[in-house]
């Protein structure tokens, strides 16, 4: 064990859990590589879990942060404060919300506490809708309504959570029905458990599910619920934490793949917008967002450093198409995936979208969780150079490939050649 792992053990929690049998310590990054202390270079596909968005040291936002950290690194926000403002604008006219309104946090957490803040007084119940499997935080709320016991430590909460099928397509009870069917069956049991309570305030759902080891509905689910929340009065919150800003490739944010019966009232975000700059935020339609007739602060939400930074990062991902890259290269990088996995027992399914891809590993001829084989592959593709992150139910034993989304075709190639040896080797 090195020193510095030592020293972390003696004083951080030991459900701080770190990856690897010995632990990396990374230093410093450009573009889709990072270093570490003992000078290894990796290619890096998980993007420290989703929020390194565009590139490392992308110098547009270091030059962001340094200008605006040169000025004034932090106000309030009982003062105007331009970046937050500037922010705001482009997230309302991004969010496909109408009428909405913006409330920055720091973290994705606390955007999704606020999100069930807003939706339990708006609609004065405390009972939440929720998927199975789904992950939204680590507060004393929101881990009540995570479905992933190995991310849920406890079951008390101030919230009722009734738990949801649907976030998984390939496993559960509707795993052999059609997309069609699979839907109906979903829309069906969410019939039945609305028939069961009264006054549910809102479904909150990740349209592909992050922790959970990129799983997801087939398109349209979520617009075939909102028909049946419409009826009720039920709000729909979309956790767009990890699935925002268009790492899905087909669409800026991942709702858009259900969009028939409209936007959600919710929408949250965090991780990739401030590039490693903590912003996370909550857009929500302007009634919902002004029903609280108490004030509400972050003293750290909005800081003009980590709006700058999102500005900056925000500009640089529009004005290079990063979604459009997401979709080409995190397209092949599938197509090249797949076909490795076609040839591994121990891969079962390979799926994702954009850049956002999972590899899912079983124990072979079965469908049970292999999870010593995703840690296995996870130290041997480190050992070739490249990092990538785990996931899935409470057996993380799907491996999650995030890279940033200026991935390029060559690194993609050599990432997946580098994965490619590592299924082999472990
Ligand atoms: N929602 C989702 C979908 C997430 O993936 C995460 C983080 N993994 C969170 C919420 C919580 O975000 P944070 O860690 O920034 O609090």
């Amino acid at each position: 064990m090195t020193d510095l792992y030592n020293r972390h053990r003696a004083v951080l929690p030991d459900w701080l859990a770190t990856y690897y049998e010995h632990p990396i310590e990374i230093t410093h990054g450009e573009g889709r590589h990072v270093w570490d202390a003992a000078g290894n270079r990796y290619l890096d596909f998980f993007g420290g879990i989703l929020t390194t968005m565009t590139a490392h040291a992308l110098p547009e936002v270091t030059k962001a942060v340094s200008e605006q950290a040169g000025r004034i690194i932090h106000s309030s926000t009982l003062y105007l404060n331009r970046p937050m403002v500037d922010l705001a604008e482009r997230i309302v006219a991004l969010s496909g919300i109408p009428d909405a309104r913006v409330f920055f946090t720091t973290s994705g957490t606390e955007a999704n506490d606020t999100a069930l803040l807003l939706a339990t007084a708006y609609r004065r119940s405390q009972q939440i809708l929720a998927m199975r499997n789904s992950y939204h935080g680590r507060s004393f709320t929101t881990v009540g309504i995570t479905g992933n016991r190995g991310w849920s430590p406890t079951a008390l909460s101030p919230l009722q959570t009734l738990y949801v099928h649907g976030g998984v397509r390939s496993r559960g009870p509707y795993a052999q029905l059609s997309d069609a069917r699979f839907i109906e069956a979903c829309v069906a049991d969410l019939e039945d458990l609305l028939g069961q309570t009264r006054d549910v305030a809102a479904l909150i759902a990740e349209p592909i599910q992050g922790v959970g080891g990129f799983t997801a509905p087939p398109d349209g689910l979520f617009a075939a619920f909102r028909e049946v929340l419409d009826r009720h009065g039920i709000l729909w919150i979309a956790d767009e934490v990890q699935t925002g800003w268009g790492r899905t490739g087909d669409h800026f944010w991942g709702w858009q793949a259900h969009a028939e019966n409209g936007p959600p009232d919710i929408l949250t975000f965090a991780k990739g917008i401030g590039n490693g700059m903590s912003i996370g935020g909550v857009v929500a339609r302007a009634d919902v967002m002004n029903c609280l007739d108490a004030n509400s602060i972050s003293t750290f939400g909005g800081s003009p450093v980590t709006m700058a930074a999102g500005l900056a990062n925000l500009n640089y991902l529009l004005e290079h198409d990063l979604q459009g890259n997401a979709r080409r290269v995190g397209g092949l990088l599938l197509e090249r995936l797949r076909a490795v996995g076609a040839q591994c027992p121990v891969v079962r399914e390979v799926r994702g979208r954009g850049l956002m891809i999972g590899v899912e590993l079983v124990q072979p001829g079965t469908d049970l969780a292999n999870p010593e084989a995703a840690a296995a592959v996870l130290e041997a593709a480190r050992e070739g150079g490249l990092l990538v992150g785990k996931g899935g139910g409470h057996n993380t034993s799907v491996l999650r490939i995030a890279p940033p989304l200026s991935l390029n075709v060559a690194e993609a190639e050599a990432g997946a050649a580098i994965l490619e040896q590592a299924l082999h080797t472990a």
